[in-house]
């Protein structure tokens, strides 16, 4: 989908509430009936005297569901409403979330999301946040405290005990599902509300997502799903990276308790180093540290 038209209808209030939202949007001369016209990097906005909102351009879609959230769950619904070449978009206050450690065969799994607000834009930027995942494991012990400081955040820790105990009845993407909606629930008591942009950086379609999420008592809803997220929105570069932070202080502490040089990744040379593991702490101690589910236990102990 190349240049998108979306018209909802709404009133006044809710129109005057979005120009505030986007006040860094260019102002445009009114258009005839208009109340105003305002255009962003990627989309033209036009509210009419009659109520009448109308977005127009690529980003059409995720504006107006901006005002109407349905907006955005009908478009993802298309298979040719596909956003990988989207813009970020610059909406503030937003949240977002990633996930870290589920690529790991040893360490825990790591969910963290958080809230940036306009005026934390600035801040981010100079501390250099963008792509996280080019980020280096010295940049991101530096720059994390920054962000936990700063960032209203809620973070979650699946230590490995626990991830085997429930792995069983839950695969690794209803653990993570579990874990990203918890961290929104958390979050939202910690605010009060949740910012109306919410974004996942997408590990799984969203109805797979929310039917994941069937048995929970509290599930934030109307989040935005978006691959390559952490490249595109500072709220889930900066989720990336205190989720990433927080998986590299429990493999540190998982060392020093071991005395033992753990690996991260799941290749091969860690097969190599599940053996070692166990031939000095024994086979149950990998409970503790590990994804048993994992083919390198079977590659490494047969
Ligand atoms: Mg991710």
């Amino acid at each position: 989908m190349s240049m998108g038209t979306c018209t909802i209808q709404t009133d006044q209030t809710k129109m005057l509430e979005l120009k505030q939202r986007l006040k860094h949007a260019e102002v445009r001369k009114t258009p005839p009936y208009a109340v105003y016209q305002i255009k962003t990097s990627d989309c033209v906005i036009t509210a009419y005297e009659s109520g009448k909102l109308v977005f127009q351009g690529n980003g059409a879609e995720e504006y107006a569901a901006l005002v109407a959230p349905s907006v955005m769950q009908k478009a993802q619904s298309r298979p040719t409403a596909k956003k990988a070449q989207a813009q970020p978009k610059e909406i503030y206050p937003q949240a977002g979330s990633d996930e870290v450690g589920t690529g790991d065969y040893f360490g825990p799994v790591t969910v963290c999301a958080t809230c940036v607000r306009e005026e934390d834009v600035e801040f981010l930027r100079e501390l250099g946040i963008q792509d996280s995942k080019a980020i280096d494991d010295t940049a991101i012990r530096r720059m994390a405290p920054k962000l936990i400081e700063r960032l209203p955040h809620s973070l979650l820790i699946l230590d490995n005990a626990t991830y085997n105990r429930i792995h069983g009845e839950n695969n690794m993407v209803a653990i993570k599902s579990r874990m990203h909606n918890q961290a929104y629930v958390h979050l939202r008591k910690k605010l009060g509300s949740l910012p109306q942009f919410c974004i996942i950086d997408q590990f799984v379609q969203k109805t797979s997502y929310y039917r994941y999420l069937k048995n929970e008592r509290n599930v934030v809803y109307d989040i935005h799903f978006e691959t390559k997220a952490e490249n595109k929105y500072l709220s889930v570069a900066a989720g990336s990276i205190i989720a990433r932070y927080a998986f590299l202080k429990s493999f540190d502490a998982m060392c020093e308790q071991y005395g033992f040089p753990f690996l991260k990744g799941a290749g091969s040379r860690v097969d190599e180093n599940i053996r070692e593991f166990v031939a000095a702490h024994g086979k149950e101690a990998l409970f503790q540290v590990a994804k048993l589910h994992f083919a390198n236990t079977k590659k490494a102990l047969g």
